[in-house]
């Protein structure tokens, strides 16, 4: 009999469990509780659980882990991890302190199937989904390594999240369970391509999740040679997907937009970003694009970025320029892995 990941299951799904083997409901939220608030990785030392409950749960499952393989520290703070999967696989997630703001960047698939042009993950191609509890496992081995409060998660890490939307969703729901991790939802940021179906489901749920779409380009040509990811879902539908979904969910949504040099910055550009995102609850995160070793992209000038979030503000588009972290330790998707692997 092969025995369950213990951490693959919801609530709801823990106490099915649990009641099939005969012991009561309740007992469920306090494995999650000794699970991820506490972090116990092993069940002989789940010591509040009766011992005959600690019997079945060693039979039945066991609590999988992430091995950490290369750990790199930015000068600006960034901590960039490198985890190896119990299958070998490599994965990444990225820390970044800012202020009282602590945000983990994790992964969700192995690979990327989209194969952006400014991404390392997707070069690669695609090798499976992350289990919920390989997602999860990125967060409790940073949260029990660092002293301070982690109060951010970013799907924005190797693969599109979108694209394992049952896994993530699930993960998502136990990051925010208050005996679990009690991360609030509002602090929970999916970053996506543009997968339409999946943001026709998403906006179904009734929470707060953050969603943020990857742009890149106000236009199909540009924006499929960018991203070949608009063959599939072109522009004027994504844009149209993204203003339902504002509507129905009553939230803001965060529109990702990637300068690289000589590519998309110019202000003809900014000028159709203005006019294709103008009139919904949406704003901009401009981010300079981030190198990495050998490639042929390069990062444009600060003050092209300026003049560019300043051409949206005239035409009355909010936009924040991102300060690009980690710089020094490859800390852009992907890099870390590309790296180790050569
Ligand atoms: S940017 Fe995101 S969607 Fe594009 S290849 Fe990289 S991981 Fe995949």
């Amino acid at each position: 009999m092969q025995k369950k990941d213990i951490k693959n299951f919801t609530l709801n799904e823990l106490q099915e469990e649990v009641k099939n083997l005969g012991v009561e409901k309740y007992r469920a939220t306090q494995l999650f509780n000794l699970l991820y608030k506490k972090g116990i990785e092993d069940f002989r030392d789940m010591l509040s659980l009766p011992t005959s409950f600690r019997g079945l749960l060693q039979r039945y499952f066991y609590i999988s882990k992430v091995r950490l393989v290369n750990l790199a520290k930015s000068k600006d703070q960034t901590e960039k991890y490198l985890f190896k999967l119990e299958d070998g696989n490599l994965i990444e997630s990225v820390l970044i302190f800012s202020g009282k703001r602590v945000t983990e960047c994790i992964s969700s698939q192995i690979g990327c199937k989209y194969n952006c042009l400014f991404c390392e993950s997707g070069k690669k191609g695609f090798t499976r989904n992350l289990t919920v509890s390989e997602i999860l496992n990125q967060v409790l081995f940073v949260k029990k390594k660092i002293e301070s409060n982690l109060n951010n998660i970013v799907f924005m890490g190797i693969g599109e999240p979108l694209d394992n939307y049952d896994n993530v969703v699930k993960a998502i729901c136990i990051l925010n369970f208050k005996d679990a991790f009690n991360i609030g939802a509002r602090k929970i940021t999916i970053s996506t391509c543009g997968v339409i179906p999946a943001i026709k489901r998403l906006q179904e749920h009734n929470w707060q999740v953050e969603l943020s779409v990857s742009l890149h380009a106000p236009e199909n040509k540009l924006r499929s040679y960018l991203m070949p990811v608009n063959n599939i879902y072109p522009l004027p539908d994504l844009i149209e997907a993204c203003k339902n979904y504002a509507e129905k969910t009553k939230r803001q949504i965060t529109f990702e937009y990637i300068l690289i040099k000589g590519m998309n910055g110019s202000l003809i550009y900014a000028d159709k970003l203005a006019k294709l995102i103008g009139g919904f609850n949406s704003k901009i995160n401009l981010i300079t694009f981030n190198p990495a070793p050998n490639s042929l992209l390069q990062a444009p000038g600060i003050s092209q970025v300026k003049s560019f979030k300043n051409k949206l503000a005239t035409r009355g588009i909010p936009a924040t320029i991102r300060i690009s972290k980690g710089d020094d330790i490859s800390a852009a998707c992907g890099q870390l892995k590309s790296l180790h692997l050569k």
